[in-house]
């Protein structure tokens, strides 16, 4: 029985995964002890995968209207009616909506025919949704979207300050390597911010349960309380960095008492906080969706990034600014360019890019500006503007905010395509082309994790029924839409030997994504590998001290923390998130018993006071409702949850629970700088059912 070495299709830990298939047609799965990120380890979720490959529920066919068609006409059906929507309204009114689960080559391939051949940069993805904020938070510090560390510095840490982050949930391998580091070194220190106490507290010294939003007012003060004491680095500031005067001004007036009217902690236990910081060297401040998915979470992530840089604790082992992604290929996205602000390899709109990437893709219809951001999009659609959409490897009508708009956009769009594994899904349901995609185990690609590490996702299985991979798709409708020439691949190896190339192509060091060291490399052995690589593989950034801003200098930003974020008069503020054994919208760990027994239902943790107030018994329905939509939930009356706030999970869709989605409730309000929902704070009512 052979064994193929993978890479887990989950979160951005990116774990990689030994996949043996077995006589009986079962999967063993186990950890790959030879992965730099988890060295044998899984989570629940990754160890369970070998129970999520039934083919039941697969779409194994292309239908359009409901009818089985074949590849051809499908195909030439797409091309057919994106060609005349361009033409009759410009390019302008297609859009595609991606996917952190789509593999490096299928975002390279639908970001080239969106910007380079239609002329639109409509194509934007649901890792808009998982850490835009980060990317403009790096991009205005750094001048380039770059994760500064890697995963030893949690270990090399003497403080890990964790924000907005349930890791011990959310990134499991990462939270079971500090545990087993701070075993060995009882002396690492272990912050965790967040309003909710999760499971992630079990192993944290001190636990700030932060109010809403107040996460900037933390860090401002902070920066303040660091140049007070004497914590700074004045000759890191004055030989790397430029506009700390400014951030240290708008910093200034954050003493610790209006720090703790802002976020409703403890004086105290800020003090102890500022101290642990300012005293140790050794700081990795880890930050995930409680600081991207805010109004404000560009401006969380600068705050977070200030400290940093103003303590010179950056680029050197055991410290630094670190976002850790959701998704298992949110980077592999960002590293092509599939999001609508930005290009290609990390290059953004500007004339020299343009004219750098037209040239290396012989592109005759280059896109000039950027495109609409996820909820930009859906609202245009909404408008009638959009009158194409192909979505891919994602469900929006459940994980998008205010999801009951977005579901009556698509009703309402003339052209819904849709390429997913499954027949059902709530998207799905609303396509009139359906497009049968390969499946994790099934595809053969690259994707890239949290910390700028590329690994190969092998196949171990057929391709069931008609079941193409994404690539392969859209290279075939780019050919019927007369692009042939240009999208005339056969292999996945070919498109990735092409990503490094644009990487490369008149690249003199000033651009942070450059794989030149992989132009001659053998994808098939390829090993887990971190970029960039010119020559050698580069494990730490910015240790040289030079960044990727015209002056080589990082920026501080100066950050006017928001005011409290307030429930409606009484009603409550939700919060929403991920459980431990579910992914997304449980398209693929629906399928695991074991992990659904985790949470079986759609669950509200509600404080015992709120729900005595309201009536809420242990386990009883609760009606949830806001202005924009209602969910019926399980009422799961817990201490951890703090009044005011209520919590609910995700996950269900109407295929696993009626009226359980969450993100119905949500408003669209997006983070002004990286257009990132703000998905953890809706005014809400809670009441029992
Ligand atoms: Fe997969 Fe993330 Fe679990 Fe690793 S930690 S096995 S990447 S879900």
């Amino acid at each position: 029985m052979k064994t193929t070495r993978t890479t887990c299709p989950y979160c951005g830990v990116g774990c990689g995964v030994l996949a043996t298939p077995q006589p009986d047609g079962s999967v063993t799965i186990a950890g790959d002890p030879d992965h730099p990120a988890n060295f044998g380890r899984l989570c629940s979720k990754g160890s369970a995968l070998g129970e999520t490959l039934s083919l039941d529920g697969r779409l194994l066919h292309p239908e359009i209207a409901d009818k089985r068609v074949t590849w051809d006409e499908a195909l030439g059906h797409i091309a057919g009616r994106f060609t005349r929507i361009i033409a009759e309204h410009g390019p302008d009114a297609v859009a595609i909506y991606g996917s952190g689960q789509l593999l490096t080559e299928d975002y390279y391939l639908a970001n080239k025919l969106m910007k380079g051949f239609v002329g639109t940069a409509n194509i934007d993805t649901n890792s808009r949704l998982c850490m835009a904020s980060s990317v403009a938070g790096h991009k205005r510090a750094f001048g380039s979207d770059t994760v500064p560390g890697n995963y030893e510095d949690l270990e090399q840490a003497d403080l890990i300050v964790l924000v907005g982050s349930n890791l011990g949930w959310c990134h499991p391998v990462l939270y079971q390597r500090i545990a087993a580091a701070r075993a060995q070194r009882p002396e690492m220190k272990i912050v965790l911010i967040d309003p909710r106490r999760t499971v992630t507290n079990e192993i944290a010294d001190l636990h700030l349960p932060i109010g809403p939003d107040g996460d900037s007012a933390l860090f401002v003060g902070l920066l303040a309380h660091l140049a007070q004491t004497g914590a700074t680095d004045p000759a890191y500031i004055a030989a790397h960095t430029s506009g700390f005067d400014a951030a240290l001004l708008a910093a200034e007036d954050w003493d610790i008492a209006r720090v703790a009217a802002a976020t409703g902690l403890a004086p105290l236990a800020i003090s102890h906080f500022y101290d642990l910081f300012a005293r140790t060297e050794k700081v990795v401040t880890v930050y995930s969706q409680g600081v991207n998915q805010s109004a404000a979470g560009s401006d969380k992530v600068n705050a977070i990034i200030n400290c940093h840089l103003a303590s010179g604790r950056i680029g050197r082992p055991g410290m630094g600014p670190f976002s850790v992604t959701g998704q298992p290929n949110a980077m592999g996205g960002r590293e092509v360019g599939g999001l609508a602000n930005m290009l290609a390899a990390h290059m953004d709109f500007t004339p020299e890019a343009i004219d750098r990437v037209s040239r290396f893709w012989d592109a005759p219809n280059i896109a000039r500006k950027p495109g609409l951001k996820a909820v930009d999009l859906f609202a245009a659609m909404a408008r009638g503007e959009i009158k194409a959409v192909w979505i891919m490897a994602t469900n929006p009508v459940d994980s998008m905010p205010d999801a009951d708009a977005v579901r009556a956009a698509l009703a309402a769009c003339p052209l819904v395509v849709v390429s997913d594994m499954n027949r059902h899904t709530d998207t799905m349901d609303l396509a009139h082309i359906r497009l049968p995609a390969a499946g994790w185990g099934e595809k053969d690609g690259t994707v890239t994790n949290s910390e700028r590490r590329i690994s190969r996702q092998r196949p171990f299985l057929p391709l069931p029924g008609e079941a193409r991979p994404d690539w392969w798709i859209i290279k075939e409708v780019a050919r019927r839409m007369g692009h042939a020439k240009a999208f005339d691949y056969e292999t996945p190896s070919e498109i990735f030997a092409e990503h490094v190339a644009l990487s490369a192509f008149d690249n003199d060091g000033s651009r942070d994504f450059d794989l030149s060291g992989l132009i001659d490399a053998d994808y098939d052995t390829l090993a887990p590998v971190q970029w960039p690589i010119r020559t050698r593989p580069a494990a730490r950034m910015f240790g040289d001290g030079r960044f990727f801003t015209p002056d080589r200098k990082a920026r501080f930003v100066a950050i006017q923390p928001p005011p409290p974020f307030a429930p409606a008069p009484g009603g409550f503020i939700l919060n929403t998130g991920r459980v431990r054994d579910h992914w997304h919208t449980m398209t693929r760990t629906g399928k695991a018993a074991r992990l659904s027994a985790h949470m079986a239902e759609p669950f509200v943790e509600i404080h015992p006071d709120d729900a005595a107030r309201l009536g809420i018994r242990r386990a009883s329905l609760v009606r949830l409702s806001s202005r924009h939509g209602t969910a019926l939930v399980r009422a799961l009356v817990t201490d951890r949850q703090q009044r005011g706030q209520l919590f609910a999970p995700m996950h269900w869709t109407d295929q696993f629970a009626s009226n359980g989605r969450i993100d119905a409730l949500v408003p669209g309000k997006t983070d002004p700088v990286s257009g990132q929902p703000a998905l953890k704070m809706a005014q809400v009512h809670a009441e029992p059912a």
